[in-house]
């Protein structure tokens, strides 16, 4: 029912503020395709959940951190579909602080079931041989990789692109894991150069994406992701702040916020040529800004408008 084929809008950005060699700057608008699966988030739930309906599975289990936007999609997506939800929580700290947190108390409200972990216990969560362990502790699951990024992932960002998107010369997006950029390089045309912007540290994403896809027409700039995954600094709150004044859309600062932040540097560097047209995606992640907001207060810093 809510997985209807869904064209998001393209909205042009104001570049008035900024010279430019004539570049036109638009942005997709992913994050309004649901209010509650927003973004890629439902694009990479989609046939994971059909899957594993046609496998006759009533549960699934899945990973994520104190803020996951993969959370809280799932969860919701799974209360919305008729399935029981299980998140493995990174932290065990957490498994008091259920209501502060906005995210988990998203997910608990739509029926997900917590099992909390420690960090150290998580980093396995990709080894077949705790896998399997989960496997037995919850019988029946179908389980989703932290993310969300698996094929049936990558199939369902195949199809955020369409037909209008196809005349832009750029398609930028934020990195997590890799499976949004996948399907969006997959699904792009061979005139068309796909900008990924990490919001983790690290180079092993090109890697990755090569694992993922073996189209070539990408580019990766690893210079925004402001200290690594979750760090955030005045400057880049500003920006996220300033965007939405001018205009009046809101990003996210842990990815949205940084690829756009990137995109206008290159702009105002001058890498793009002369009449390029960029398209950027809105992967959505709006559900995050609360929980960080919290973090923001405690320590006296501007917060997110
Ligand atoms: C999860 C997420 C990403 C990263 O997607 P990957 O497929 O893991 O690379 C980007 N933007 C937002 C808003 C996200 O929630």
């Amino acid at each position: 029912m809510i997985w209807n084929e869904y064209k998001a809008e393209i909205q042009e950005i104001n570049l008035s503020t900024i010279t430019t060699q004539n570049i036109k700057l638009c942005i997709l608008r992913e994050d309004l395709n649901h209010p509650e699966i927003s973004g890629n988030k439902f694009r990479k739930l989609k046939y994971n959940l059909i899957e594993a309906k046609e496998l006759g599975f009533k549960k699934i289990l899945t990973f994520g951190g104190a803020f996951s936007n993969h959370i809280a999609a799932t969860a919701a997506a799974g209360k919305l579909h008729g399935f029981e939800t299980v998140g493995i929580i990174r932290g065990e700290e957490l498994e008091n602080k259920i209501d502060e947190n906005s995210t988990l108390r998203f997910a608990k409200k739509c029926g997900m079931k917590f099992h909390f972990i420690s960090r150290e216990e998580y980093r396995q969560k990709d080894q077949p041989d705790f896998l399997e362990k989960l496997q037995k502790q919850f019988p029946d699951t179908y389980i989703i990789p932290e993310g969300g990024t698996n094929n049936l992932a990558i199939k369902g960002c195949k199809e955020i692109l369409y037909d209008n998107c196809f005349n832009f010369d750029y398609i930028a997006t934020a990195i997590g894991t890799g499976g949004t950029i996948a399907g969006v390089i997959e699904s792009s045309q061979p005139h068309q150069t796909i900008l990924g912007f990490p919001s983790l540290k690290g180079d092993f994403i090109v890697n990755d994406i090569r694992n993922l896809t073996e189209k070539e027409n990408f580019t990766i700039f690893n210079q925004f992701h402001f200290g690594g995954y979750g760090k955030v600094n005045e400057e880049l709150i500003t920006f996220v702040n300033d965007f939405k004044r001018i205009n009046q859309i809101q990003l996210d600062p842990i990815y949205t916020g940084k690829m756009v932040f990137g995109i206008m540097e290159l702009i105002k560097n001058n890498y793009f040529e002369e009449n390029s047209t960029i398209l950027m995606i809105h992967t959505g992640g709006l559900q995050g800004i609360e929980g960080m907001n919290k973090l923001l207060k405690k320590k006296n810093k501007t917060l997110i408008e």
